[in-house]
């Protein structure tokens, strides 16, 4: 008997949805399973209300900014229901267009958690379902610390469900996520102390990023305590007890611990020994094709071994299907690939850092940097400022990295991230004529 399906997607979230459909438009003849909402972290937990709480953080100061341009007004009250409110009615929208998206592609939806029989044999609900080929898209969740009290700490999931708005929130992990949460809670009037292992935060970005995200933060009057380590929480009359040891050794208060040290796959209960697929460390091992150790089971987004990013998961899982059912020879780039930090301010990057660069062409690279206060903020008693960092090959005169803190850096580096993919030079960028006055105008005049 041949198999029920061409392809079984296991997870509706950024990577399962977007194979699916691809493999359905070259005629596969495509299931997917979803036991939560369809859309995934980034829809239902991540970008997408993340995003909305970030503007909605914004509003405060721009208010008043609006003061010093003129503007008067009465007083503004925030409401912390009112905003959730809003978010999650528009997250059942997008539920709702991810479910008229899947049944439009005529890939068959199964509301269900599924689990290996073997590795052509998925159980649903009970039911037995076979497939040629299989794709393993289900994603990661938050995991906790393993200090006594964790239990009393919440996760990025909880911080769109709080009934009410912390007062006061002890962040521990100083990666995009928890930097993110700090700015957000402090752009709405929180007090927020953020307290991250390492020296620095945001791991990974160019030092620039880490260092001038870091003074902003402390600006802004977040309480950042790098180089500490949270040893235990727990529950006091006034509150959450967070005691914390290192660089800072003190006691802090809370109504809220959010623990945002991590991700872990959702790999647990998948059944991947009956399908003798093989792991690297926590992920799912896969090739440059996303192929897992079985030749017809592949893995894509942040359930696999490469970057947690949403359009990684798409890029992924449109790349799969390109190659296995459209007869392509496609597979993701994870060369600059544009990443973010909606920090206040935000900020943003694509291509190697300094030290990359450094590490790779020693003293061969060049930089070009400037830090300024934009226009808007001439008027204003606010002050941001903004950081642009070119990270040049010397003897090519290709730039290898941009990197920015300020106003609308993710929407600059964005565009950026096409010059850098096509390999522009220095002169290429001192050769554009800038657009006058804008931000931006500044990455072709850096000399
Ligand atoms: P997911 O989107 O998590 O989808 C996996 C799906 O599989 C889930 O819906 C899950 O319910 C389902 N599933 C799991 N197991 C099973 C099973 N056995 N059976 C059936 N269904 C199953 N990325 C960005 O690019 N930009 C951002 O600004 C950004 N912000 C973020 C903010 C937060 C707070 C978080 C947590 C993440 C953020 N991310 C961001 C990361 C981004 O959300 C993920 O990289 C992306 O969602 C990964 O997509 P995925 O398809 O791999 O997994």
């Amino acid at each position: 008997m041949g198999s029920q399906f061409d392809l079984f997607v296991i997870g509706g979230g950024s990577g399962g949805i977007a194979a699916a459909r691809q493999a359905a438009k070259y005629g596969a003849k495509v299931g997917l399973a979803e036991f939560n909402r369809l859309g995934g972290t980034c829809v239902n937990r991540g970008c997408i209300p993340k995003k909305l709480m970030v503007h909605a953080s914004h509003f405060f100061a721009q208010m008043e900014d609006a003061r010093d341009y003129g503007w008067d007004g009465g007083e503004l009250s925030f409401n912390w229901q009112k905003l959730l409110q809003m978010v999650h009615q528009e997250l059942k929208r997008l539920n709702g267009v991810y479910l008229q998206m899947l049944a439009k592609s005529e890939v068959e939806l199964f509301q269900g958690y599924a689990k290996f029989v073997d590795d052509h044999t998925l159980e649903i609900n009970g039911q037995q379902i076979n497939a040629d080929k299989i794709l393993i898209a289900v994603g990661g969740h938050p995991a906790k610390p393993g200090f006594p009290g964790s239990n009393l700490t919440i996760t990025s999931d909880d911080m769109f469900d709080l009934k009410e708005q912390p007062q006061r929130i002890a962040i521990i992990g100083g990666g995009y996520i928890g930097v993110e949460f700090a700015c957000i809670m402090n752009g709405l009037g929180s007090e927020v102390q953020l307290i991250h292992r390492h020296d620095r935060i945001l791991g990974g970005f160019d030092r620039d990023i880490r260092t001038g995200v870091e003074e902003a933060l402390k600006q802004h009057g977040i309480k950042v305590c790098c180089g500490s380590e949270a040893q235990k929480v727990e529950e006091t009359p006034g509150g959450l007890k967070v005691t914390v040891e290192g660089t800072y050794n003190q006691t802090c208060l809370a109504d809220v611990v959010l623990s945002a040290t991590g991700r872990r796959p959702n790999l647990d209960r998948l059944g991947l020994d009956s399908a003798g697929v093989e792991l690297d460390e926590l992920q799912v091992a896969v090739n440059k094709y996303n192929q897992t150790s079985q030749g017809h089971i592949y893995a894509v987004g942040d359930c696999a071994n490469k970057l947690n990013l949403t359009p990684v998961a798409i890029n992924e899982g449109r790349a799969f299907a390109d190659t296995v059912f459209g007869g392509k020879d496609r597979v993701m780039i994870y060369e600059n690939v544009p990443t973010a930090v909606f920090s206040t301010p935000e900020a943003a990057s694509v291509g190697m850092t300094e030290t990359a660069a450094y590490e790779k062409y020693g003293r061969g690279i060049k930089i070009y940097s400037t830090n300024f206060c934009p226009t808007y903020y001439s008027l204003t008693s606010r002050k941001e400022r903004t950081m642009i960092k070119l990270v040049v090959h010397g003897e090519t005169d290709q730039v290898l990295g941009v990197h920015m803190i300020g106003d609308s850096s993710a929407e600059i580096v964005q565009t950026i991230a096409i010059a850098i993919k096509m390999g522009a030079t220095k002169a290429d960028f001192d050769a554009t004529v800038g657009l006058h006055p804008t931000i931006a105008e500044e990455l072709v005049t850096l000399r």
